[in-house]
């Protein structure tokens, strides 16, 4: 009789535990929404001291704010290699990514996107005084891009050379101050931030090799609600200028 009692009472007690544990990752789900991104991309996604969310800051992380805000949820940010963006939110590791991403068909074979919400270009960061006035001059020079940005596809499959890859684009522009480079191919809103940190250096612009980007926020394939709901949000954004006075706010 005394066992029979024991396993009843185990039994209850586990069944308590376990829906105090159900009950509370629920709550977590229903109240949070997270962010994936890489906070290396001034001035879209950077690390600061007093940021948006925690340490994060820029463009992205407060466009990202609005969408929280709006469904009631608290922003968590996720902040991991560019690289790792499309397979962490294609397996639910985080629920969209904003990270200055260029909307590009073969992203769009694992996620899809927002509408889009800015405009971007590739270009060249050079020393001040570089022979590099266009893209054709790169031949035989010491290109350095990020690995897996749309500046690593342009140079490598578009362009046809051979460049080296960097985690990071600050390190890029490390190397290109440390004479370890002749020129950094990256996005025009980051080159402009990392040019304006760096004295001696200034880009290069050639509108007919680099073609126009945007960029939007992915999005798990086929969820078009969220789409809907992040499209609310930039439209609104964009309609009252919100999203031009992020731009000026964070690239300061
Ligand atoms: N726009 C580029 C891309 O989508 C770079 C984005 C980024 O590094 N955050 O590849």
């Amino acid at each position: 009789m005394k066992k029979v009692l024991k396993v009843a009472a185990l039994v209850v007690c586990v069944c308590m535990l376990v829906c105090a544990f159900v009950g509370c990752a629920g709550d977590d789900k229903k109240d949070v929404i997270v962010m994936g991104t890489n906070a290396e991309f001034p001035p879209f996604e950077y690390v600061t001291e007093n940021g948006i969310v925690g340490q994060f800051s820029g463009i992205d992380v407060a466009i990202a704010k609005e969408i929280a805000d709006s469904m009631g949820k608290e922003l968590v940010i996720e902040n991991m290699e560019f690289e790792s963006l499309i397979m962490a939110l294609a397996t639910g590791k985080v629920d969209f990514v904003a990270a200055g991403m260029t909307v590009k068909p073969d992203r769009l074979e694992s996620v899809d996107f927002s509408d889009t919400y800015y405009l971007a270009k590739q270009v060249m960061i050079v020393k001040e005084g570089s022979d590099i006035k266009s893209a054709a001059d790169l031949e035989g020079k010491k290109i350095g891009v990020v690995l897996g940005y749309t500046g690593d596809t342009t140079v490598t499959e578009t362009l046809g050379y051979e460049p080296e890859r960097f985690k990071k684009g600050a390190d890029a522009v490390m190397d290109l101050v440390n004479d370890k480079l002749d020129v950094v191919v990256i996005d025009s809103a980051p080159a402009k931030a990392f040019v304006d940190k760096n004295p001696g250096l200034a880009i290069v612009e050639d509108a007919e090799a680099f073609e126009n980007e945007e960029y939007a926020i992915a999005i798990p394939k086929g969820d078009t609600e969220l789409a809907d709901k992040i499209n609310t949000v930039l439209k609104e954004l964009k309609e009252s200028g919100k999203i031009d006075e992020f731009g000026a706010t964070y690239s300061e």
